[in-house]
């Protein structure tokens, strides 16, 4: 992979200095973070000598947009277990799900109780019965192969930082950058759902100690939004360039900003944060804000 860029942000003070991982950059429309937690999977897929990829998620999942993708990019049948039955009808109304049927995913669309049982062996059953034989993948992506290509993620010449900060969902990507920190940095994880599940998922994965949980910033939840966020998401825009993702990206770096002013850093504190991507999710972002009427995000 080429090297992803790196940018200062733009701050009130001088005593602490902030970047941001462009890995946003990795591709136009697929998240960053997803393309490298399913590269190992995608190698494993071929080592099982597997043609189908199969995997979970919602309408707007990032996930399914990059599995599809990157699926389609290496020659693998995908198929998508989509949460709610009443898209089957809708797919060309929502972007992630238009993206990801062009680029070959057949759907399944099922309830939203059917989907709460998705993992268990019964529902895994009853697919492996009517499909042919797949590869899965866990919704969000996590597994083992997925926390090996997040251990890419930071390489030598980030150990003059003294803080990585990330956004969390299912604790993928945080665990394979807590394994490849030296042992004089941190890592600050900033879940974008509530909820105290996620530290016990991140130690199935996790080698070392030097991280926290920051759980101040999800804005009531798993894709909820708040006109500040979203006015914050708009300013951050204009005086860095950077557009930020609303679900992840643009929680964990509120909260960071925040912290800033708050003192909560260590003066002369070298500060990176990783943006993980998940652009692609705006445009239905903005679909939705306006149907409520809402001010949009305007990356202009
Ligand atoms: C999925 C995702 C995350 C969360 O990654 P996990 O490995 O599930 O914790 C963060 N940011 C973006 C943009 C994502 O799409």
């Amino acid at each position: 992979m080429q090297k992803v860029p790196t940018q200062e942000i733009q701050l009130n003070t001088n005593k602490i200095s902030v970047s941001i991982r462009r890995e946003d950059l990795i591709h136009p429309f697929v998240s960053g973070n997803k393309f490298r937690k399913l590269k190992y999977n995608l190698l494993q897929a071929k080592a099982e000598n597997q043609h189908t990829l199969l995997t979970f998620g919602g309408a707007y999942s990032n996930h399914i947009a990059a599995t599809a993708f990157a699926g389609k990019e290496s020659g693998f049948k995908t198929i998508g277990i989509i949460r709610g039955d009443e898209l089957e009808n809708r797919i060309t109304e929502n972007p992630t799900l238009k993206f990801a049927q062009e680029c070959g995913m057949q759907f399944e669309f099922v309830t939203r109780e059917d989907y709460r049982h998705k993992h268990e062996p019964g529902f895994l059953k009853k697919l492996k019965q009517r499909l042919d034989s797949f590869y899965l993948i866990p919704e969000g992506g996590t597994n083992e192969f997925a926390v090996r290509g997040c251990e890419e993620i930071l390489t030598e010449a980030d150990s003059n930082y003294d803080f990585v900060c990330c956004s969390i969902g299912t604790g993928g990507t945080i665990s394979g950058i807590i394994n490849s920190i030296l042992p004089h940095q941190k890592v600050l994880g900033f879940p974008a759902l509530k909820g105290d599940f996620l530290k016990d998922e991140i130690r199935n994965f996790a080698r070392n100690e030097n991280w926290e949980l920051i759980n101040d910033y999800h804005f009531g939840g798993y894709a909820k939004i708040n006109p500040e966020l979203i006015a914050f998401m708009n300013q951050f825009y204009i005086e860095n360039k950077v557009p930020l993702d609303p679900v992840y990206t643009a929680k964990m770096v509120y909260g960071v900003i925040d912290l800033v002013k708050k003192n909560y850093f260590p003066e002369n504190s070298k500060i990176l944060l990783i943006h993980t991507g998940g652009l692609q999710g705006i445009t239905g972002m903005n679909l939705k804000l306006k149907d409520k009427n809402l001010p949009i995000l305007d990356f202009q």
